[in-house]
C-alpha cells in the first residue's frame, strides 16, 4: 500500500519535473531565437540602413507554415508624443529547419526595408496604410521591400531565401510567394542588369517591376 502511494506520488513528481523542464527549454529556445534575430537586425542596420540607427526595433516570436518573417508598426499606448516602435516577428522554425545564414540576413534587410518605409510616414499615413490589404498593393509592398534589399547589397542572399523558403512551405503557398516576392530567376536577371546599368534601380524604385517581363533596363 505504501510502496503504491510513493510510486504514484513518484510518477506526479516526474511528470510535474517533465512539465516544468518542457516550459524551461522552450523559454529557453524562444529567448535564443530573439537574441540571435536581434543580433543580426543590429548588424545588417549598422551596415546597411544607417537611417535606422535610432530607430526602436524590437523582435517578437511568432508561429506559421509558411510565414518565417513579419514587421509591423506599433504607435505605443499613447497616442502623442510617443516614440513609434517598429516590431519584426520571427518565426523559430526559420533556425529549426537550417534556413542559410546568407538567406535570413537578407531576409531581414527586406524587413528593414518595411521599417523604413514605415518610418519614412506619418500617423495619418500609417493608419491609412494599416487598412490598405489588396492583392496588388501586397505585391507592390513586398517587391518594393525585396528592391530596397537588393539595392542595399542583399539580391545574393535573397535568392539563397527563397530557394529555401519554396522547399520549406507547403505546395499551396507556393504561387503566392512567387507572386509577392522576386523570384531566383528573376534576381538574377535584375543583378545582371544592375551590373551594366546600375541606375535602373531608380526607375525600378518608382515602377516596382511586377514579373519578369517587366525587369528591363
Ligand atoms: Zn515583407
Amino acid at each position: 500500500m505504501s510502496i503504491y502511494v510513493k510510486s504514484n506520488k513518484m510518477k506526479r513528481l516526474t511528470i510535474q519535473f517533465f512539465i516544468i523542464f518542457s516550459f524551461v527549454a522552450h523559454i529557453y529556445a524562444q529567448s535564443d531565437t530573439i537574441q540571435k534575430t536581434q543580433k543580426i537586425i543590429n548588424e545588417v542596420v549598422a551596415k546597411s540602413y544607417p537611417e535606422l540607427k535610432s530607430k526602436n526595433i524590437e523582435v517578437q516570436i511568432f508561429k506559421s507554415e509558411s510565414d518565417y518573417f513579419q514587421s509591423r508598426f506599433s504607435f505605443g499606448k499613447m497616442l502623442t508624443l510617443q516614440k513609434m516602435r517598429y516590431i519584426i516577428f520571427v518565426n523559430p522554425k526559420v533556425f529549426e529547419k537550417n534556413a542559410p545564414e546568407s538567406g535570413i540576413r537578407s531576409i531581414i534587410a527586406h524587413e528593414l526595408a518595411h521599417v523604413l518605409y514605415y518610418s519614412q510616414r506619418n500617423r495619418v499615413e500609417l493608419i491609412g496604410l494599416a487598412r490598405l490589404s489588396s492583392k496588388d498593393f501586397n505585391q507592390k509592398f513586398e517587391r518594393g521591400a525585396d528592391l530596397e534589399a537588393i539595392a542595399r547589397g542583399y539580391g545574393e542572399g535573397l535568392k539563397d531565401y527563397r530557394n529555401w523558403l519554396y522547399q520549406n512551405i507547403p505546395a499551396k503557398n507556393l504561387e503566392e510567394k512567387k507572386r509577392n516576392y522576386f523570384s531566383p530567376e528573376e534576381i538574377d536577371l535584375m543583378l545582371e542588369i544592375l551590373q551594366k546599368k546600375p541606375e535602373t534601380i531608380e526607375k525600378w524604385r518608382k515602377n516596382v517591376p511586377r514579373n519578369k517581363a517587366e525587369i528591363t533596363p
